[in-house]
């Protein structure tokens, strides 16, 4: 059957919001590792692990095989916010593996199952918590789409979806917004501290430490230690949104780690369950968790499945520093692979951005180049995506877990799929 009839039923009656299936056009029936193999048997090399939910790629036999003996067990499956003995394990793991290394006292609220659910949550405490409404979010920000994330999120293909007013938000230059020797965060702490400036106190600044969708682009250490300064001296809750650019994908568990500072909230999603079952949570420090009782619910913060893989994610990878070693020597390899690419080709104007495993090739120059690279990579057996504004950044997510061999031949078809469309040309 080819791929045009296998799609049909799709095109018939799957809405138009579609997105993905129109990059990778093809049926995919089943995945080991960092392999995609469609319906026909063609195998594909993915450089996308389901935009940062795969980090510990397709079906870990760790996390399936702990998965398979909780459902024989008529392990519970459902258990809304109800104690089971999956949610239980989980928490252990996570204060143990997680928060005590690091000395954080967070605790943790379980929200519904995708990551705008998480940032709600954490918007709405974050309001609670000080009495005040205005959240500032930076330029390119990705925090999602329901309401009150796509209020903090930039990308305006996103925003003029939503048919209401996307309030209380106030939106100033990320890190390097206006080139690299401006600290914008002179422009926040000189509006927050001038009471002409229309700015009113906010609640909270929300932001990515590294932006995956806005485009890879990388907070500075002393920009987001600098963050931290302002938001304490002045009350302002700090919100760290860790769902793409956490759970190791950054090189360590959380993106904000390397620089030192300690936020308020941590959003976290996307890859926390391992497996790729859908599950979120919140990190409040207790003096933020103002919540009562049952006042924020949502019926599915209890997907007991994620809780388990997650709890074997944490056990298999981060109990010593050997996970995040192996991430280091593979970033160092895609950054060198990225360099070679970039300096091949001087007349385009590449930049290299990135950290940990996610990297980004910004084409600048002609902005329609790394949408067609994707196509052609896709063509040649590789599942790559692209992020910005403008689709003008190629995207490298390839899982944690991926093979030097791996890494090396997905650069190799990067690199021919380049040549291909400049030759096209
Ligand atoms: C993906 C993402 C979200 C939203 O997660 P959904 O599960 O799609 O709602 C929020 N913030 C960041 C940084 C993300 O990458």
């Amino acid at each position: 059957m080819s791929s045009e009839t296998a799609l049909d039923v799709f095109d018939r009656r799957e809405s138009e919001v579609r997105g993905y299936i129109r990059s990778f056009p093809t049926v995919f029936d089943r995945a080991t590792g960092s392999t995609l193999v469609d319906a026909d048997g063609r195998e594909y090399l993915d450089f996308f692990a389901g935009a940062g939910v795969l980090n510990y790629g397709h079906n870990n036999p760790a996390f399936t095989r702990a998965l398979i003996e909780y459902l024989e067990r008529d392990g519970i499956i459902h258990g809304l916010d109800m104690a089971t003995s999956a949610k239980k394990a989980f928490i252990e793991a996570f204060e143990r593996l997680v928060l005590a290394p690091r000395g954080l006292d967070h605790k943790l609220q379980f929200t519904g199952p995708t990551g705008a659910n998480a940032v709600e949550a954490a918007l709405k405490v974050a309001r609670q918590a000080t009495g005040r409404s205005t959240v500032v979010a930076f330029t390119n920000a990705f925090h999602g789409l329901s309401l009150g994330s796509l209020a903090a999120t930039g990308n305006s293909h996103y925003r003029g979806a939503a048919g209401v007013g996307l309030d209380d938000v106030a939106r100033l230059p990320y890190d390097a917004y206006l080139g690299t020797d401006v600290d914008t965060l002179d422009l926040l702490e000189k509006m927050l501290d001038d009471p002409g400036s229309g700015l009113d106190l906010p609640a909270a600044v929300i932001v990515e430490a590294v932006q995956g969708e806005g485009g890879i682009n990388v907070a500075s250490t002393a920009w987001l230690q600098r963050l931290r300064e302002i938001t304490a001296a002045r009350g302002i809750l700090l919100i760290l949104d860790e769902i793409q650019a956490g759970v190791g994908r950054s090189g360590a568990f959380f993106a904000f780690e390397e620089s030192g500072i300690v936020p308020d909230i941590v959003t976290i999603s996307k890859s926390i369950s391992g497996s790729g079952l859908p599950m979120s949570l919140v990190l409040l420090r207790p003096e933020v968790d103002v919540w009562k009782p049952g006042q924020h619910t949502g019926t599915f913060r209890g997907n007991n499945l994620a809780f388990v893989s997650a709890r074997v994610a944490l056990e298999t990878y981060w109990a010593d520093s050997a996970f995040t070693d192996a991430i280091a020597e593979k970033s160092e390899l895609l950054r060198a692979g990225l360099d070679r690419i970039a300096a091949d080709h001087p007349d385009q104007g590449f930049v290299v951005r990135g950290r940990g495993l996610i990297f980004g090739l910004a084409c600048d120059g002609d902005r329609t180049l790394a949408g067609r690279i994707s196509a052609e990579a896709f063509r040649r057996g590789l599942v790559i995506e692209t992020s910005g504004a403008f689709d003008e950044v190629l995207k490298f997510l390839p899982a944690l877990t991926i093979s030097e061999e791996e890494l090396a031949r997905g650069l190799a078809i990067v690199r021919e799929s380049l040549d291909a469309v400049l030759a096209a040309a």
